[in-house]
C-alpha cells in the first residue's frame, strides 16, 4: 500500500521503475527542487517501499534546507538485497534508469557506499560520496554523519542534563553511522554500552571497546561475535540503562511498542525516520530530549553538497561542526521557548527557506 500526501511542497515526482530485462524495481521520489538540484541517497532492501522512500526524500528536503545547501530534497530506493552476488550490475541498471533524472543526484544510503556512487556516476555523470580517486570526499569513510552526531551531542547534551564525560551510550546499527559515532562521541568521554546490528546486541555495562567492536564486525559479519560482555536480544536494546541513544539504522524502531521502556535523558536521531511521530510525543511527554535526524544526521549530506562544490574534507568537517551546532542550539531554544517538540521547531525553520525559494519559482 502506498501513502503518500501531496502538500504544498510536494512530492514534485514519484517515479517507478522497472527493467524487464534484469527483473530489477526500484523507486524515485523527487520531493522538492526550489534550493537546487536533489541530493538524496540510494537506499537497497528487499523491503524498501514508495511510501518510505516518500517519507525519507522529505527528510532530505528539510535536512538540506535547514543546512543551508543550494540541493533540493529525493530519494531512491532500489528493491533488492543489499548482500546480492551481482551488486555492480543491479547499481549500473539503476543508473541507466535514471539518468534522465537530471535533478536528481544520487548519493549513498544503506546498502549502497562509494563503490556503488562511482558505478552510477560512471554511467550518468552524477553522484556524490565518490571514492577519492574520481574526487570524492568518501564521507561514510571519514565518519562525516558520526563526526556531526558528536558535535550535536555537545549541543545539546548539557541541556539534556547529561555529561558527555562518562556518559552511557547506546547504538542501535553498528554500521557506517553508528560506529563513527561510537567513535567520536568515546573520545569525548563517553562509553559504549551496547551496540545492536540486525544479526543481535551485545550489552556490557563496563563498558565496549567501540574499534574492537568494529574489528570484530568487519571480521565476522555481527557485533555478537564481540568476545567479551553479554548477547540480548536486538530488539531490548533500547530499554537498556543508558544516558544516550542513538538509533543507526532502520525507519520506526523506535514506537509506541518500546517508548515507554526507554531510560535515556537524550535520543540523537543518527538514522532517518528511526521513530514514530506518536513515540515522539511520548518522549517529549517523558521530558526526554530527542534531536530529529534531519538536524542531528546532517553531517553525510553536508559533506556531500561540499564535495559536489568542489571543496575539501577540512573545509567539510568545519561547516558540519558550525552547522550542526547552531542549528542544534536554535531548534532546542526555539522547542523550549515555545513548549513545541523539537522537529516541530525545526519542520518551521526549514519549511520558511524552502517556501522562500519557492517565491522565485512558477512551477
Ligand atoms: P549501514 O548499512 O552502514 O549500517 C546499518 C546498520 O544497521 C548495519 O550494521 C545493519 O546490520 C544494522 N541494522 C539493520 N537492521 C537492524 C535492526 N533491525 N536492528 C539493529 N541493527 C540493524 O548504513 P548507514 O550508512 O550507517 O546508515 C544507517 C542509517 O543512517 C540509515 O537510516 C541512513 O539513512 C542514515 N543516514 C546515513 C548517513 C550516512 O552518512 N551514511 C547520513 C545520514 C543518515
Amino acid at each position: 500500500m502506498c501513502n503518500i500526501t501531496y502538500d504544498d511542497i510536494g512530492p514534485a515526482r514519484v517515479i517507478n521503475l522497472y527493467s524487464s530485462k534484469d527483473r530489477l524495481r526500484a523507486v524515485v521520489v523527487i520531493d522538492n527542487v526550489a534550493l537546487g538540484p536533489a541530493i538524496g541517497g540510494v537506499r537497497v532492501s528487499p523491503r524498501v517501499s514508495t511510501s518510505e522512500v516518500w517519507r525519507l526524500a522529505r527528510t532530505m528536503t528539510l535536512k538540506n534546507s535547514i543546512a543551508g545547501l543550494p540541493h533540493g530534497g529525493a530519494k531512491a530506493g532500489i528493491i533488492a538485497d543489499p548482500l546480492s552476488s551481482n551488486k555492480e550490475r543491479a547499481f549500473r541498471v539503476f543508473a541507466r534508469m535514471i539518468r534522465d533524472l537530471q535533478d536528481y543526484i544520487p548519493g549513498p544510503d544503506m546498502g549502497s557506499n562509494e563503490t556503488a556512487m562511482a558505478w552510477i556516476h560512471d554511467e550518468t555523470g552524477r553522484a556524490v560520496g565518490l571514492p577519492e580517486e574520481i574526487g570524492g570526499l568518501p564521507l561514510d569513510k571519514l565518519g562525516a554523519t558520526g563526526y556531526g552526531l558528536a558535535a550535536c551531542a555537545e549541543v545539546s547534551a548539557p541541556m539534556a542534563g547529561v555529561d558527555l564525560k562518562g556518559a552511557r551510550l547506546v547504538i542501535q546499527g553498528y554500521g557506517n553511522v553508528g560506529r563513527a559515532a561510537a567513535r567520536f562521541l568515546c573520545a569525548r568521554g563517553a562509553v559504549l554500552v551496547a551496540a545492536s546490528d540486525s544479526r543481535g546486541c551485545v550489552y556490557d555495562p563496563s563498558g565496549i571497546d567501540f574499534d574492537e567492536l568494529a574489528r570484530v564486525k568487519e571480521e565476522h559479519g555481527s557485533v555478537t561475535a564481540y568476545g567479551k560482555g553479554s548477547r540480548i536480544a536486538a530488539e531490548t536494546i533500547f530499554a537498556v540503562p543508558c544516558d544516550i541513544i542513538i538509533p543507526a539504522a532502520t525507519p520506526d524502531v523506535i514506537n509506541e511498542g518500546n517508548a515507554a521502556e526507554i531510560t535515556a535523558r537524550l535520543i540523537l536521531q543518527g538514522a532517518n525516520i528511526p521513530a514514530t511521530a506518536k513515540a515522539e510525543q511520548m518522549l517529549y511527554n517523558k521530558g526526554i530530549l530527542v534531536v530529529p535526524d534531519f538536524i542531528a544526521n546532517a553531517g553525510g549530506v553536508i559533506m556531500a553538497a561540499m564535495e559536489y562544490a568542489g571543496k575539501s574534507a577540512q573545509e567539510a568537517f568545519a561547516n558540519i561542526d558550525e552547522r550542526i551546532r547552531s542549528n542544534t542550539r536554535q531548534i532546542l531554544e526555539h522547542s523550549a521557548a515555545r513548549n513545541i517538540l523539537p522537529r516541530d521547531a525545526a519542520i518551521t525553520l526549514a519549511m520558511e527557506r524552502v517556501h522562500r525559494a519557492m517565491a522565485y519559482r512558477d512551477h
